[in-house]
Parts: C-alpha cells; structure tokens; sequence
C-alpha cells in the first residue's frame, strides 16, 4: 500500500497489491459480464477490507491452547461500522462483510438535485451508539467527490469515533474536492485515474459502477 496527501493535506493509501490491481483490471474491459464484475468487486473489496483495517484496535483475551493458556489479541467487529453509500456502495459490502462479520451496516442515500445541484438526502440509517463505533465508508467511485463530501459531513453528525472512506477508483478532482472538506477522512482506493470527463466519470474509469454490477443498463 502506498500513503500520499492530497492539497488539503487529507490521506490517501493506495492498494497498490497486485491481486488488486489484476482484478481491477478484468473490471475495467468494457465485455465483462455483470456476473464476473460482480464478482471480481466481492473479490476486491475482501482484499481492500484487509488493508482498511490494518490498525483496527484488538485487545487481549485469554485462551486455551491444546498445550496450555495463552494471552492472544481478537478484534472488535461489533464497533465497526460499514456505512454504504446507496446504491453502488452496496456492491462492496457483502465482501467487508466476509472479513469482518460482526459489523454493523449503516445506509446513505442521496441524490442530487438536477435544478440546484444540491445533495439532497434521501435514506440515513445508522445503528445506535455511533459515538463508540469506527465508520468504513463505502463508496466504489469518488468522482466529483460531492455525494462523499455531502455523505461524511451527515455522518459526522452522529460522532463516530473515526471515519475512513474506501473507493475502488477515484478522480485527483474528487479526492482534492473531498479532502477540502473533510482533511481528517483517510481515503483508501485501488487507483487514482486521470481525470473527470465533461460528464462527471471517471476516466478511463469502469463506466457506471452501479450499472455495472447490477446489469442496469
Ligand atoms: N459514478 C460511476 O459509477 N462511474 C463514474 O465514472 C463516476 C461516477
């Protein structure tokens, strides 16, 4: 994994791990079945949970060994909470899921308003007790960076100990526009690619995430 600041000084860690990166790469051509895109998204997004948790805080319990009693570290899933942005966010989640099962799931919806550009909110559900949970956003395109900046700034609302963003790719406009916002949100993604097109995607990009992993289009 490699570690930059964008601008605003905010952190991103690239998953520069070559089973990403070959995966990512079957996603990318534009022939490949919704089928095997979805799959290869479950396939990542285990992979990429791995490295988001790298420093999860683990505490010590005792146990038994065949041979004898051992002191030995176990993590706290249950204070993790997966925070899907509606709807492509959902297509990373049953791989979190996989690696970390005792999460719990938080949903985000938004949609922008086609007259005032404005993020207007949709769904929020989170679970209770927010202040003693650490929250993995999940998001697999950080594009403009709106919806995500718009997204954690609700989040926030509910005091979550600590925030990370997860995005399989994202664009340098969307990651500066999201770390102008919020510099204290690390963000972890598989690629940086160049730009925006004029249609707000990512270039050269997957196409429409959502689309693509539930044969919508
Ligand atoms: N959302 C997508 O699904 N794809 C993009 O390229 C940009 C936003």
């Amino acid at each position: 994994m490699s570690t930059m600041n964008t601008a605003g000084a905010g952190q991103v860690h690239v998953v520069d791990h070559p089973l990403v990166q070959h995966k990512l790469t079957l996603m990318r051509q534009k022939d490949r079945s919704t089928n095997s895109f979805r799959r290869l998204l479950g396939e990542i997004s285990m992979l990429m949970a791995y490295e988001v948790t790298r420093d999860m805080p683990t505490q010590m319990i005792e146990i038994e060994t065949p041979l004898e009693t051992m002191m030995s570290p176990v993590i706290e899933g249950r204070k993790t909470v997966f925070v899907v942005i509606m709807r492509a966010g959902s297509g990373f989640l049953d791989g979190m899921l996989q690696v970390v099962p005792g999460a719990r799931v938080g949903h985000i919806g938004l949609y922008r308003d086609p007259k005032t550009l404005v993020a207007v909110e949709y769904y929020f559900k989170m679970p209770g007790d927010m202040h003693e949970r650490d929250a993995i956003v999940l998001d697999p395109m950080l594009a403009t960076g709106n919806s995500a900046a718009a997204a954690v700034e609700r989040l926030k609302e509910t005091r979550p100990r600590s925030i990370r963003f997860v995005s399989l790719l994202a664009a340098p406009e969307g990651l500066a526009h999201f770390h102008e916002a919020h510099p204290d949100v690390p963000v972890y993604t598989a690629a940086i690619d160049r730009q925006l097109n004029d249609h707000g995607y990512i270039v050269p990009g997957l196409g429409d995430a959502g689309d693509r992993m539930f044969g919508t289009k």
